[in-house]
């Protein structure tokens, strides 16, 4: 497919104005270009064309199935984005002064509300863009307790070997040394080697829970025991908190600090890359060290934005990406209680059935009950016929479908991470589970065929290592 600068030619544009009749106002000749902006010259049916192309090219869950374990790729209600539009949300500006923007502070305090009483823990920072980035901040609040005790030694976060892969990244970005650790054979986390790693270096622990091979950890409360008596505090990687919500909650675990991402529980499209929205919440003792401001209702009735007294700073500019927020609100609040409960039990149900579905063919890596995924390993598969996971998941495109995720986690061969989400209809999941099996029959049949797949794709297999290596991301205008 060409590039829309390959497209069009000499002096071709839309013009949908006509002249300008009102007298142009130019900036200061220092700041005008020197020459004309190399930009596309195209018509409007060229670039509508374009775009659609493009977007025929993709695939998101609005063409099909999308059970990319751990990214959770439910559908997401329209009624999210049209509330997101509502021009009294996205007509405001950060800095407009807070008489004028009370509607928008008030979003923020409901939704630390609704979020305190998900999780059970008491407040919150909307400044974090995403997962990542909320594991970062909670990890600083994390250091700013200790700093704050002068307690400097701690040097260690402790990571177990089932966490999600930005885990030990952003332990290290803190610049903690990551002690990593193994899980037991039932996928928990291993107690003994966790009291054997403890000691006054810890800064605390970061747990994936439900963890990255879908399993909630029965040792939760020994856990965060075990952590506090060595004086650390315990981190809640709550990315896969659609697994729990309205079942049971973190604070009430021993967690002191977690993260949720809004984008993924709480229903915003984030297959493209963002915006999406990544709060941390907090137990009360915590809430000074949060960065940015936080609305605070005062004495006069009103909300007020101020910093927390001891605020590590900011973590990013205003208060984050707001309508997120709002889109995250209205999810809840079309959801209620009972709703929030039901999304839970049907993406862990979903899950298992699946599972149970594809158990005499593919057997879950961990074969007991899963929460809301579930990783088979094609080791065996691959030992048999040659065909590899990788091969798998290509030929789940000639079907339609988005592949799950694929080798991860590490600690288990060949994985294939599967993940439904409470959206999915017993009928969908019924032909991807069709489909798998069909592979594995063609797997056994004819593997060659399968070292092609996908052959219905708009691209076949790119060469991964090179783009990740070697990424081409701008275009060379003068070639
Ligand atoms: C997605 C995910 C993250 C990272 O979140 P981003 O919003 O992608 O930065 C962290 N932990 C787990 C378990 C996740 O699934």
């Amino acid at each position: 497919m060409k590039l829309i600068f390959e497209k069009g030619s000499e002096g071709r544009k839309l013009s949908i104005l006509g002249t300008c009749d009102v007298p142009v106002s130019l900036p200061e000749e220092q700041f005008l270009r020197k020459e004309a902006a190399d930009l596309p010259q195209v018509s409007e049916t060229e670039i509508s064309r374009h775009y659609s192309a493009l977007e025929r090219r993709a695939h998101g869950v609005n063409n099909g199935f999308y059970p990319l374990g751990s990214c959770t790729m439910k559908y997401n209600p329209a009624i999210d984005e049209e509330m997101a539009a509502l021009p009294g949300f996205t007509r405001i500006h950060p800095l407009q002064d807070e008489e004028s923007t009370q509607g928008a502070l008030e979003v923020l305090e409901l939704m630390e509300k609704k979020l305190s009483a998900i999780t059970g823990l008491d407040q919150f920072t909307f400044q974090p863009a995403a997962g990542a980035h909320g594991e970062f901040t909670g990890l600083l609040v994390i250091k700013s307790y200790h700093r704050d005790r002068r307690d400097n030694a701690r040097t260690k976060i402790i990571v177990p070997d089932s966490a999600h892969g930005t885990n030990p990244a952003s332990a290290a970005m803190c610049g903690y040394e990551v002690v990593n650790i193994p899980s037991a054979p039932d996928g928990c986390v291993d107690l003994d080697a966790l009291r054997a790693a403890v000691g006054p270096d810890t800064a605390g622990l970061m747990l994936t829970n439900p963890n990255t091979v879908g399993i909630f950890d029965k040792n939760i409360e020994e856990i965060t025991r075990i952590i506090h008596e060595a004086g650390g505090l315990c981190y809640y990687d709550g990315a896969n908190l659609n697994a729990i919500m309205g079942i049971a909650r973190p604070g009430d675990m021993g967690f002191d600090v977690m993260h949720i991402n809004l984008h993924k529980t709480f229903a915003t499209p984030h297959g493209g890359g963002g915006p999406g929205s990544g709060p941390v919440g907090v137990r009360k003792e915590l809430g000074c060290f949060l960065p940015g401001v936080r609305p605070v209702r005062g004495e006069d009735g009103k909300l007020h934005l101020q910093a927390p007294e001891k605020s590590m700073g900011s973590m990013r500019s205003f208060i984050g990406n707001f309508l997120v927020v709002v889109k995250a609100l209205t999810y809840v609040t079309m959801l209620g209680r009972e709703g929030v409960l039901e999304a839970s039990r049907n993406a862990v149900l979903n899950a298992n059935y699946m599972r149970k579905q594809l158990e005499d063919i593919f057997p879950a890596a961990y074969p007991v009950t899963c929460m809301h995924e579930f990783v088979i390993s094609l080791d065996e598969l691959h030992k048999e016929t040659g065909v590899s996971a990788l091969d798998a998941a290509k030929a789940l495109l000639d079907y339609g479908i988005h592949p799950p995720t694929m080798y991860f986690p590490l600690i288990v061969h060949e994985a294939l991470m599967i993940e439904p989400t409470e959206t999915e209809t017993k009928e969908t999941m019924d032909e991807a589970i069709q489909a798998l099996r069909e592979i594995y029959q063609k797997a056994h049949e004819n593997p060659e065929a399968l070292h092609q797949a996908p052959l219905k794709a708009a691209i076949s297999r790119p060469d991964e290592v090179q783009a990740a290596r070697k990424p081409r991301l701008t275009y060379g205008m003068d070639a």
